[in-house]
């Protein structure tokens, strides 16, 4: 257990990561999932993430009723005091209760980003100050936005992506994110990785891109997609020094596939933010290497042609 920064939230090093139940992945029934939060629980997990985009608050309000210690984390896209109303109101209802321990703004770029949302982070911190929120926060996969938010004081918690190949940063290197990530540690804010596996570029060698992330000084916490127990118990042992288990998960890259009925609109293009999907000959094309497998872009398909599985 770590204190994730001033925000005084005691979390677990290892946080469970639901975007990899939901329907924009494996899409489990919400017993399924609840049944593996359940499990991480007894495993000494006390740390999830989830957002109001990845249609998990039904597996996590199940996981609550046997694992109630659980430190909750969401994130919405909410740029104006309404906007951050209905989302905050979509998480008490969805997760069934009347607090969230971390609340944050999901997919933040830069200083204008934020300047541009700070109405809806003053309405965050007012909630905190209403103790109806623990602690108020910025997903981000850009090393802009981790330099900007120390300049927002309302700011307790930064979720950057980070790895060990800088795999899926927007705007620089691995290099460029760490010393973001120090300049904001040393203010004082919490930070919890994501992406250790680079969407799961990094499966091949998963023990030297965790030991990055385990090892860092820089991460109080580290998010992980997990979707199986094996999975569970690899990853538990490792963040307890065991790697020895994480040869088993080598065999199951990831994949995200364009079904043939794909109309080429280009919607997903648009959506994508690591530029990885392009529409030639009227059919979306992935660029693999690119992709970090978040499947963002399923939600963007209006005929529902993609899937990360
Ligand atoms: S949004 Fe769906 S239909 Fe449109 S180009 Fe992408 S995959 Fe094809
Ligand atoms: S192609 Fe889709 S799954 Fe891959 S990075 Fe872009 S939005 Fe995410």
């Amino acid at each position: 257990m770590r204190k994730l920064g001033r925000s005084g939230l005691m979390v677990s090093r290892l946080c469970f990561g639901t975007l990899t139940m939901s329907p924009l992945q494996r899409d489990m029934p919400p017993e399924d999932g609840a049944r593996l939060l359940i499990h991480a629980y007894e495993r000494g997990v006390r740390f999830l993430d989830t957002a109001d985009l990845y249609g998990t608050y039904p597996h996590i309000r199940l996981a609550l009723k046997e694992a109630p210690d659980y430190v909750v984390s969401t994130k919405a896209y909410c740029w104006d005091e309404e906007t951050a109303r209905a989302a905050l109101e979509r998480a008490y209802q969805g997760i069934g209760r009347d607090y969230v321990d971390l609340f944050m703004l999901h997919e933040q770029e830069s200083l204008y980003t934020l300047r541009g949302h700070e109405e809806a982070l003053i309405y965050l911190q007012k909630q905190k100050e209403r103790g109806h929120i623990g602690a108020v926060g910025v997903s981000t996969h850009f090393s802009a936005c981790v330099a900007a938010a120390p300049r927002f004081p309302m700011i307790d918690v930064i979720h950057p992506l980070i790895n060990r190949a800088g795999i899926g940063i927007q705007d620089g290197a691995r290099e460029d994110m760490e010393a973001a990530i120090r300049a904001a540690r040393d203010m004082g804010i919490g930070i919890f990785a994501m992406k250790p596996l680079g969407g799961g570029h990094l499966i091949s060698d998963n023990e030297a891109a965790l030991r990055y992330a385990i090892e860092s000084p820089l991460l109080d916490s580290v998010a992980l997609g997990m979707q199986t127990i094996e999975e569970i118990d690899a990853n538990a042992a490792a963040f307890e020094g065991d790697f020895s288990l994480l040869d088993a998960l080598k065999d199951r890259p990831r994949r995200i596939m364009v079904h043939d009925w794909c109309e080429g609109c280009g919607r997903c293009a648009e959506r994508c933010k690591q530029h990885a999907i392009q529409v030639v000959d009227g059919r979306a094309r992935v660029d693999s290497s690119k992709c970090v497998f978040c499947g963002y872009c399923a939600r963007a398909c209006p005929q529902f042609c993609i899937k990360v599985v």
